[in-house]
């Protein structure tokens, strides 16, 4: 493989670009680059999937500051296998939708409808918990195939028939419009509304398949979700959504990883957040304290006169790193301290001469607790 240019060389932007300046260079290479206005050019395509990739890790800022940590290698070694590397980048196409290109590598425009074009991609959706988005998972999902009929294969015509030609576009699947207007002759190309692009009718329809050429068929597939997703995130499977047509390749599934939220921990990227409460005695004279973690209990030791909101930070115990699952980020616990709300009559006593301990006062006699009364008390 080639070496992989640095995406900020790839934008032409320097380390320090803020997403504006991102954006405006992305836009600015996707137009010059975009397959449909340089139909056929390898290596413009090339270049426009290039910008394509740098721009949607450099927007993302939990992206952008991996790539400025690891360079390349945050992202490398994707699960996908074949020509990987940029398995959960998001998906590419939810970049396209925000300049309007449309579903690109969809396949969903007849751009030239006699060349081969890769399939659409299709999506769906998972739910994980807290932890299994933390840790990684394998879940099982049930999809809808679609594949050649078998019966027709994938012609759509009743066996023993075949499709014809269709005669309005003569089986170029567009037709030429030509208009007037005030700038001219304006000659646009639309799709064949006969044959809706195929370029062939067919008279007899095969009835496994309706006509279409394809079936769904059902499957169950193993999804691995990555330790470190987070949610929103896109797991792409290669060779699982619409298939190719003219011989194109076969579009991707796009398992897009819903995260169910944790009883009590919160999460910032790679950071975890909770708040601990800890008595006022353990508080002021320190010691060990339990502290539960994503990894379980850990006991943690307070300093003597530790305050309420003390934030103490537990190194190594958030989430991994995605495609680094070795680094992990951390874990931060506000201690609170708990006022006791339900004493007996001795914790009651203690707490009064502690108090006056304090106050540096003879210890409290029961009349002074009466008077006292009588004086707040109506
Ligand atoms: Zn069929
Ligand atoms: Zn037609």
């Amino acid at each position: 493989m080639d070496e992989k240019r640095d995406y900020y060389e790839v934008l032409g932007v320097g380390k320090n670009a803020t997403e504006d300046e991102l954006k405006k260079a992305y836009r600015k290479l996707a137009k010059k680059y975009h397959p449909d206005t340089n139909p056929g050019d390898k290596n413009a395509e090339m270049k426009f999937k290039e910008a394509s990739e740098a721009y949607s890790v450099l927007s993302d800022a939990n992206k952008r500051a991996q790539y400025d940590r690891f360079g390349h290698a945050a992202f490398e070694q994707g699960g996908g296998g074949a020509g990987g590397g940029f398995d959960f980048s998001g998906d590419i196409n939810d970049i396209f939708d925000m300049f309007g290109f449309g579903d690109m590598f969809g396949g969903s425009r007849s751009r030239s409808s006699n060349g081969p074009r890769s399939g659409a991609s299709v999506r769906t959706s998972i739910r994980v918990t807290f932890e299994e988005a933390v840790f990684g998972c394998e879940k099982d999902l049930e999809v809808n195939v679609k594949e050649t009929c078998k019966t027709c294969k994938g012609s759509g015509a009743k066996p023993g028939t075949s499709p014809e030609t269709c005669p309005k576009c003569k089986g170029s699947g567009t037709i030429l419009y030509t208009q007037q207007s005030f700038l001219g002759t304006i000659q646009s190309q639309k799709t064949c509304p006969e044959c809706r692009g195929a370029g062939k009718i067919i008279k007899e329809k095969c009835r496994d398949c309706y006509g279409s050429g394809y079936v769904a068929n059902r499957k169950s597939i193993k999804v691995s979700v990555p330790a470190g997703i987070e949610d929103g995130q896109k797991v792409r499977i290669r060779d699982m959504g619409e298939p190719g047509i003219n011989g194109g390749e076969r579009g991707s599934l796009l398992v897009e990883v819903r995260i169910a939220r944790h009883p009590f921990l919160q999460r910032n990227g790679y950071d975890l957040y909770s708040s601990a409460p800890i008595s006022f005695a353990q508080a002021a004279l320190g010691g060990d304290v339990r502290i539960s973690t994503i990894d379980g209990d850990v006991m943690y030791t307070l300093k003597p006169g530790t305050q309420t909101d003390t934030k103490v930070r537990l190194r190594g115990k958030g989430v991994p790193y995605l495609e680094r699952p070795s680094v992990r980020g951390d874990h931060y616990v506000t201690l609170v301290v708990q006022v006791p709300t339900h004493m007996t009559s001795e914790q009651k006593d203690l707490l009064r001469r502690y108090d006056d301990a304090m106050n540096d006062r003879t210890p409290a006699e029961p009349e002074k607790e009466k008077k006292k009364g009588k004086l707040f008390g109506k």
